[in-house]
């Protein structure tokens, strides 16, 4: 098995090394992550600077890009070879509901997808890396069982994984969760520069506002690792038939009053 791992934290940031260390042994990794933190970097491409990638002492490959540059450029040319599964992570912090809109860790794992590989985006839940071990031995255990259950082939499909910061034998069950829903983000925060300007700071992800069972938000505050299959196609299905009525009285000429 040959996996590709990237991330949105940056090749330094020890979610994406404790990943690496728990399959290096089972599989043919290569790491190919941000030079610096890319989160809220989403599906982004750089298309105006050219990206350099730099090996490290560990093999690590960095980019002076984004998550989903990397994962781009190691399956269009970087990588001599295709990988079976892309992963991304361990993320700093949850990645539940509408942060996977935003998120650089799911951006870097759907450019996997969108190239037809298997792929799935690792989060803790909470931002300080507490029982990571515990994570990237549950992200080992998933893989490998994927692998057993021969789920890892030609098929591409993307998973969203949100992991609470337990010790591993408080970790429950793997949970198959819809994504909940967050309440709009903090406001914006401002400051004063140094030479009077404004400042603005994006301010906080809302707290949770659909949190309900059957949620991501929900499984993983009862302890269990949360499981969300992604697809990429926004197409609101559910209104197509009121937007087509709608739809059919616009476009014509104004007739003028
Ligand atoms: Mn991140």
């Amino acid at each position: 098995m040959k996996i590709l791992i990237s991330n949105d934290d940056g090749f330094q940031a020890p979610g994406v090394v404790a990943l690496y260390e728990a399959l290096k042994d089972v599989a043919e990794v290569e790491v190919v992550a941000p030079e610096h933190n890319n989160s809220a970097k989403s599906n982004a491409l750089t298309l105006h600077t050219p990206l350099y990638v730099q090996r490290v002492a560990n093999g690590f490959r960095y980019v002076n890009g984004t998550p989903a540059d990397c994962v781009h450029i190691a399956l269009t040319g970087l990588l001599d070879y295709r990988p079976d599964l892309v992963l991304s992570g361990i993320n700093n912090g949850a990645n539940m509901g509408d942060d996977t809109i935003y998120s650089g860790t799911v951006g870097a794992a759907m450019e996997g997808f969108l190239f037809g590989v298997p792929s799935i985006a690792f989060s803790q839940v909470e931002r300080n890396w507490l029982h990571l071990d515990a994570a990237a031995a549950k992200a080992r255990e998933l893989v490998l069982q994927m692998f057993e259950q021969n789920l890892i082939g030609a098929t591409p499909w993307l998973l969203n994984v949100n992991i609470p910061n337990l010790p591993l034998d408080q970790l429950k069950h793997v949970k198959l969760c819809r994504l909940g829903r967050r309440h709009a983000a903090e406001p914006v925060i401002t400051q004063q520069s140094p030479r009077g300007e404004t400042m603005y700071w994006i301010g906080a992800a809302g707290p949770a506002k659909d949190d309900a069972e059957g949620t991501d938000f929900h499984a993983t505050a009862q302890g269990h690792v949360a499981m969300t299959p992604l697809k990429v196609d926004l197409t609101d299905h559910d209104h197509l038939s009121y937007w087509a009525q709608t739809a059919s009285k616009l476009g014509n000429p104004i007739k003028s009053a």
